[in-house]
């Protein structure tokens, strides 16, 4: 049976999550034994228009992009969004934040008419998108299970539940007893609660879970006197382009 041919590719994000498929250490050779990689931006020079999966990094912010993506979505039977960048947009989204115009303005100044600059999305903003592999950046880990699960026909187990569980599991003291704020109730597992185990507060970069439980995430805010506004900012830091559902 001939492998499956994959195109990795890069839009507007650091080349983190790019970083993360050639850190693979002992699986990168079970990786490339299992797939054909004929596109990747980050590793190697040669091209082709010939793939059935695209792992897509980073979020669209220029015209180039999106042309450039529409192309990828025309060839790829599978699209894999590898990042927060390509799934919620990342990062990158704070820039909207200010507006188009100003943003550009701000880091270009007199120059900002010559910068092909959109308003950032994510890639399924634009075209749909068959599986996530989220986080900033991803775990190596899911996102070879996402990729070996597609090559065997299973469909990939993505976690729906909140980073809180997976902290409770660890049997970690809440942030919140700290002073600390956490989007852990709404925010989708699947890193091992990997900031509040470093006592770090969930800034959700693995976005949200699929139905959220907003009152949980409020109601542990109004335990220790804080509201939704007060906490937004570090929201926004993955999630701006998203709606937020914090403040339905
Ligand atoms: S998701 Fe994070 S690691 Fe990946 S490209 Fe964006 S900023 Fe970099
Ligand atoms: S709010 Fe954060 S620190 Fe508290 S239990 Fe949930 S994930 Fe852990
Ligand atoms: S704890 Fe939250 S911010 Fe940290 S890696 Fe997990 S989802 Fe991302």
């Amino acid at each position: 049976m001939s492998k499956p041919k994959v195109g990795v590719f890069g839009f507007a994000g650091c080349g983190g999550c790019q970083l993360e498929i050639l850190n693979l250490e002992e699986q990168l050779v079970d990786f490339i034994k299992a797939v054909d990689i004929v596109n990747f931006t980050e590793a190697i020079t040669e091209h082709s228009d010939t793939y059935e999966i695209a792992l897509i990094e980073g979020s669209v912010s220029t015209n180039h992009d999106l042309e450039k993506l529409e192309h990828i979505s025309k060839i790829a039977k599978i699209i894999i969004a590898v990042g927060a960048c390509a799934c919620t947009g990342g990062l990158n989204c704070l820039k909207n934040l200010y507006g188009l115009e100003k943003a550009k303005e701000l880091v270009y100044g007199d120059k900002k008419d010559w910068i092909d600059a959109i308003e950032t999305k994510p890639i399924d903003a634009y075209v749909k998108v068959d599986y996530y592999a989220r986080g900033c950046p991803p775990t190596r880990s899911e996102i070879v299970d996402i990729v070996k699960s597609l090559i065997v026909g299973k469909k990939p187990e993505i976690p729906n539940y909140p980073v809180c569980i997976e902290c409770k599991r660890l049997g970690n003291t809440c942030l919140y007893e700290y002073g600390l704020s956490c989007f852990g109730p709404v925010a989708r597992a699947g890193c091992n609660a990997r900031c509040p185990s470093s006592k770090s507060g969930c800034e959700a970069c693995r976005g949200y879970i699929d139905q959220p439980n907003i009152n949980a995430q409020k109601d542990l805010l109004s335990r220790y006197g804080l509201t939704v506004e007060d906490i937004m900012e570090g929201f926004n830091l993955y999630n701006a382009c998203k709606n937020n559902v914090l403040k339905k």
